[in-house]
């Protein structure tokens, strides 16, 4: 029997060795923690990378949603109580940033193949008080943003992304208004610790995110909005530089994997999602399959030593913290039995640059086997 962890960070060390501990160790000696070169540089290089204007760090993922959104109101392109459209199946730092801006979510089906944001279910889902679309590149596929962008000018709403399972997902050139990124340890991109960053064309809006992540000041000890501290720290800020020039080869590695477990797993009861028809706009932040005895066939892998997590059990609408909401006016859906299903079937497999070939054929061979 082979072991196979649902994901291990073994890879960090192997393709950076002990560089990681002297980027860390030229922080300490240089006695500067917050604030510093090193941030900086970070953020000129992640925006060069996302073929942006300019990146803002910040403390971490539900910072970064969460004080775009807020940047937008402060600059009078949102106000408080406007609606924002949510992917209904996501992991709830989206639908919670929406809220802590003083937003409503309004959360809508997913594809059931692709589980983005159905782009054909905008309209209906839109009412005089929508003002913006929030996707997720769930799983780390690209939304259909041509789409999302081209239905958003035509009503005039502005467009934010969720990219914290998406860092280095491209397709065609489109313009969304700011994407948030998280650099939790496990993302495609992780910090060894919490880290999150905004990216922008705007600049405008970088600066004020940058003010409401820093106490709501522009200058020292002058405030201008209400702001919060979400910053992104020097160590962090080191880690981030020193891996992101093997983001791409650790993308190619999940794509690879990602295609041999869409080719080869051939299991009438296991559903796999299609690959996308431009292969670099998925980076497969997971990989999902889908299976109606979802609980059987997780019990029947951990017995084979493969290990799976579920991404999510419980969506939002259905999450305690969420009850009532709908009646206070705080959340807008109607049903949502594709996200529900989504949630009773989905199991995410092994997925990461640390998995050997034998590994992967391992794991292709038990769900295969499944029965
Ligand atoms: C991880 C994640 C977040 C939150 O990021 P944190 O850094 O953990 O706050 C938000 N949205 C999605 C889709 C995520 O996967």
């Amino acid at each position: 029997m082979i072991q196979v962890p649902f994901y291990s960070l073994d890879y960090v060390e192997r393709d950076l060795g002990s560089s990681l501990a002297e980027s860390v160790d030229a922080v300490i000696k240089s006695n500067w923690y917050i604030r510093g070169s090193r941030c900086s540089a970070f953020e000129e290089a992640f925006a060069a990378y996302c073929g942006a204007k300019v990146c803002v760090g910040v403390g971490n993922g539900l910072d970064a949603l969460t004080l775009m959104l807020r940047a937008s109101i402060q600059l009078g392109r949102l106000q408080q109580g406007d609606e924002v459209i949510v992917p209904a199946n996501t992991f709830v730092a989206t639908v919670l940033a929406v809220r802590a801006a003083g937003l409503v979510p309004v959360l809508v089906e997913p594809n059931p193949e692709t589980c983005v944001l159905d782009v054909s279910r905008l309209a209906e889902s839109c009412s005089e008080k929508t003002r913006a679309i929030l996707v997720v590149h769930l799983y780390g596929r690209l939304t259909d943003m041509p789409a999302v962008c081209e239905f958003a000018k035509s009503r005039g709403l502005l467009v934010f992304e969720d990219a914290a399972q998406a860092h280095g997902a491209c397709g065609v050139p489109y313009s969304s208004n700011a994407a948030a990124y998280s650099f939790y340890p496990t993302k495609n991109l992780g910090a060894m610790g919490d880290g999150g960053a905004v990216v922008t064309d705007d600049l405008e809006l970088a600066q004020v995110v940058r003010s409401l992540g820093n106490y709501g000041s522009v200058e020292k000890y002058v405030n201008k909005y209400v702001g919060v501290n979400s910053r992104l720290d020097e160590i962090q800020a080191a880690i981030l530089l020193a891996k992101l020039p093997h983001l791409d080869s650790w993308n190619a590695r999940r794509q690879q994997i990602a295609a041999r477990y869409c080719a080869e797993i051939k299991n009438p009861l296991v559903r796999v999602t299609p690959g996308p028809q431009n292969p670099k706009s998925h980076v497969w932040h997971v990989f999902p399959v889908f299976c109606e005895r979802r609980d059987e066939l997780q019990k029947f892998l951990k017995a084979r030593g493969v290990e799976t997590l579920i991404h999510y059990p419980i969506p939002p609408h259905l999450q305690e913290a969420f009850s009532g909401a709908v009646v206070r006016g705080e959340l807008r859906h109607s049903a949502l039995p594709i996200a529900e299903k989504l949630a009773k079937t989905e199991l995410s497999i092994p997925m990461g640059p640390s998995l050997t070939d034998d590994q992967v054929s391992y794991v292709i061979e038990s769900l295969n086997e499944f029965a």
